[in-house]
């Protein structure tokens, strides 16, 4: 039987040669037909044949006829598992990617990983807030130019505010809560201010506190430094330079290295080389005070940092304005007329 065994043979590679299901169709039709099918036919022929043939012939035809139909289901199937990737394929290529998140809220995402793996917990407050925690309960002496309407936005003046700054949220933490804890507080503070390239009335700060039974500077240097290595590198420059804050004592200003310039002076870092990235220090005993924790028995260090500045770091953005504005034609007018 050269002529089955050729059928088999010829049927198999028009099988795996079909280019879609139509064509398999054909050649279902064309193989296994009721009528005119080449099998079919072989088949039919077994009646003219001797029972010996029929015995021997019979069984072979059978299977190839069950191979056939193996074959044309295997390769419909491959077939549109195919085709479904084809137009997976066509499909995300065809959609464009609306969005993505925010450049501020995938930092402070970022920071709040990075203090949660370091026990931090992540506190919010109010953004509206009261004079006592936004400057008294900080140390802020009654006459300091910080209460001044010309930096702060009363909504109530002299008692209701849009906050300065999240150490108002620090302050509201170490009145409701015990040491030791240590907690980070993203969140927007609002102060009177033109906006203008370097500086926005609304603006994002991140604040950090930490109350144990004793801390020290080299803590606080390296808490910092840690956050400064996971956003910008291992190969960061930063330093420490001292700085007068109320709330601490002493007080410490980081400052990194120009991330535009690499120390050499230029236009973003004022021609300084440098960057200064926020404010920290030792909390000052009086505010430990204030909110009834014992300063002889605990201490306490704070950071509080402008996010914007952060971000605008990351991702090389020389107007603070950008991050606030989701008008295109105003990005252009932000990059003074690159179109
Ligand atoms: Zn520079």
């Amino acid at each position: 039987m050269a002529d089955i065994d050729e059928l088999k043979k010829s049927a198999m590679g028009e099988i795996n040669a079909a280019k879609d299901t139509a064509e398999l169709g054909v050649l279902r039709a064309k193989f296994l037909g009721r009528e005119k099918g080449e099998v079919t036919k072989f088949l039919r022929s077994l009646a003219g044949m001797s029972i010996e043939e029929k015995r021997t012939i019979g069984p072979k035809i059978q299977k190839i006829k069950v191979n056939i139909e193996h074959a044309l289901v295997a390769h419909g199937k491959a077939l549109k598992t195919e085709a479904a990737h084809e137009t997976e394929g066509e499909l995300s290529w065809m959609i464009p990617k609306i969005g993505h998140l925010h450049p501020i809220t995938e930092t402070v995402r970022m920071m709040n990983e990075h203090f949660r793996s370091m026990g931090y917990s992540v506190m919010d407050g109010p953004e509206i807030e009261t004079d006592e925690y936004c400057f008294k309960r900080l140390n802020v002496p009654e006459d300091h130019p910080a209460r001044d309407m010309q930096d702060t936005i009363y909504i109530e003046e002299p008692k209701f505010l849009l906050r300065t700054q999240t150490s108002s949220i620090e302050a509201r933490v170490l009145e409701k809560y015990r040491p030791p804890f240590r907690i980070v507080c993203p969140g927007l503070s609002y102060r009177n201010e033109k906006a203008n390239k370097s500086n926005h009335f609304i603006f994002n700060q991140y604040q950090l506190v930490v109350v144990e039974e004793k801390v020290s500077l080299k803590d606080l240097f390296g808490t910092i430094t840690s956050l400064f290595r996971k956003l910008y590198g291992q190969d960061v420059v930063v330093r420490f330079r001292n700085k007068y804050y109320p709330e601490v004592e002493p007080g410490v200003g980081p400052d990194m290295q120009c991330f535009n310039c690499h120390g050499k002076g230029c236009g973003v870092c004022k021609g300084t080389g440098w960057i200064e990235m926020g404010g920290s220090g030792i909390i000052h005993p009086n505010v430990l005070s204030m909110a009834g924790i014992d300063p002889k028995k605990w201490m306490g260090f704070a950071f509080g940092l402008g996010l914007d500045r952060w971000v605008m770091a990351r991702y090389n953005i020389t107007d603070i304005r950008t991050l606030l504005g989701g008008n295109l034609a105003y990005q252009y007018y932000v990059n003074e007329g690159t179109l």
